[in-house]
């Protein structure tokens, strides 16, 4: 079929190849065990380059399930455990073809998806513990939670931060060592500068509190103005969790905004004990960033930032001029409108497919899964000390593990073989671990945020890992 032009006449030829398509998305999603990640082939750039032509969407559809569909970056895959990815949904596929069909724009006025965001900000807000005076907003992922969270923050310290900027004002904030570099990132962006960033020493794998109040005091004693203070529910190396309560009293004596990064340790709130008792304490946060992507399993993308106080976050973000003028009935109705809360004035549905998935499957489900993640992590750990080459960089604690594979071998060469092993199983499709390094080591890490993964696949993959370790 070739089109004439942008505006569709042949809707029986388009319905056919639209549904094709869709086909094609739920067979591959149905055998998600059977496609494993693999390279892109060399000439795909050229597949992809545009010229300009229309070529119908047959065609397109044809092209799409040659050369998009195969290359994807596996994490829909059941051993699919590097980095911290989520592994999607079959709702999101449904979810996907209702949200384009709309087209929402999120930003504001009176229509049905922003009253669905509500509803899913509110559902999250709940889980979370945070009280009825809060708010949320869905954006990109966890940085941009936490850039917006982070400006809500200095605006308790700088009230006239939105017209004269932070005006000389030192703002320190303070991390957990073992903090992610969203934060980092986060007070690069909003001009706070990465040294007044401070990173607080851990023990035991937690932030130290009691460090904590001695460089607040030294800080203070300098002149700096400290303001922020940031828990960590799952770190993103080795998926430890600050002691949330006590971080939440030094923060109240130290007259701090807590902030947590929950990006994807957040969800331990939902999960069975012990794991729920990880993230006792997340709801007396000022604000938290989490992910829907991560441990949720749905689609990318989707975070959250949720703020303690509506009016802080309001405040940090409301801005209407003119052609922006809400009204009490219309369209121009709907008020509180998202982009009063946030950067972005036109946004996407990201609503629909949370809200799609937790229709679909339940609340229980999604405990049930999340639970079952830490469980696989923790029979990979106990699979790891079993075998006799094998050893814990540290106690699995949620759904991370960081092993080596060989802790018979001197640092430098169980680097080199850990590496090569995370490398050939990736290549040859058995299983994903990404790298981290512990004192200077390159390690094997999972991190479990995959509904498929079944108990045999983890040991299934550590058989592989300990054929690769014996080459
Ligand atoms: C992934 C991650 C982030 C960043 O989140 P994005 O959704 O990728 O922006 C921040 N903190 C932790 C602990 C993470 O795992």
């Amino acid at each position: 079929m070739q089109e004439q032009g942008i505006k569709t006449s042949d809707w029986a030829t388009f319905r056919a190849q639209a549904q094709r398509m869709l086909d094609a998305a739920l067979t591959q999603m149905e055998q998600a065990a059977d496609h494993p990640w693999q390279p892109v082939p060399e000439d795909i750039s050229e597949r992809y380059a545009l010229d300009g032509t229309p070529r119908g969407a047959e065609a397109a559809v044809d092209q799409i399930l040659r050369d998009v569909l195969p290359y994807h970056g596996g994490n829909t895959h059941p051993r699919f455990w590097g980095w911290v990815q989520g592994s999607g949904l079959p709702s999101d596929i449904v979810a996907s073809i209702a949200a384009a069909c709309v087209n929402a724009n999120m930003g504001g006025r009176d229509h049905g998806a922003n009253y669905m965001e509500r509803a899913v900000v509110d559902w999250t807000r709940r889980q979370m513990g945070l009280p009825d005076s809060a708010s949320g907003l869905l954006v990109t992922g966890t940085s941009q939670a936490t850039v917006i969270a982070f400006q809500a923050a200095r605006l308790r310290v700088c009230p006239d931060l939105r017209n004269i900027g932070q005006a000389g004002v030192r703002l320190t904030a303070y991390a957990g060592a073992g903090v992610h570099n969203a934060a980092r990132k986060a007070v690069e962006v909003l001009g706070i500068g990465a040294d007044n960033l401070r990173k607080v020493p851990l023990t035991e794998g937690q932030l130290d509190t009691a460090a904590l109040r001695r460089m607040v005091a030294e800080d203070r004693a300098a002149g700096a103005t400290p303001f922020l203070v940031v828990g960590t529910a799952g770190s993103v190396d080795l998926g430890q969790f600050d002691d949330l309560n006590a971080l939440a009293d030094a923060a109240a004596d130290l007259g701090l905004w807590l902030h947590v990064d929950g990006a994807f340790g957040a969800w331990t709130r939902i999960a069975a004990e012990p794991y729920r008792a990880l993230s006792d304490g997340i709801g007396r946060a000022d604000s938290i960033a989490l992910d829907f992507h991560k441990w949720m399993y749905v689609g990318y993308d989707c975070g959250v930032a949720l703020l303690r106080h509506e009016t802080e976050h309001r405040a940090a973000f409301a801005a209407r001029p003119s052609y922006l003028e809400g009204a009490d009935r219309g369209l121009a109705g709907g008020e509180p409108w998202f982009c009063d809360y946030g950067i972005d004035l036109s946004r996407g549905n990201r609503a629909l497919k949370v809200w799609t998935a937790l229709q679909t499957y339940g609340d229980a489900a999604f405990s049930e899964a999340i639970t079952l993640n830490c469980q696989l992590a923790k029979q990979m750990g106990e699979e790891v000390a079993h075998h006799q080459q094998m050893a814990l960089a540290e106690p699995v604690v949620s759904n991370v593990c960081v092993f080596t594979a060989r802790r018979d071998l001197p640092e430098a060469a169980q680097s080199q073989t850990n590496a090569r092993i995370a490398q050939v199983l990736q290549e040859q499709g058995e299983a994903v671990f990404s790298t981290t390094r512990v004192n200077d080591v390159v390690l094997l890490r999972a991190a479990i945020t995959n509904h498929r993964t079944q108990p045999a696949d983890i040991t299934a993959a550590l058989q592989a890992v300990a054929r690769e370790a014996a080459v």
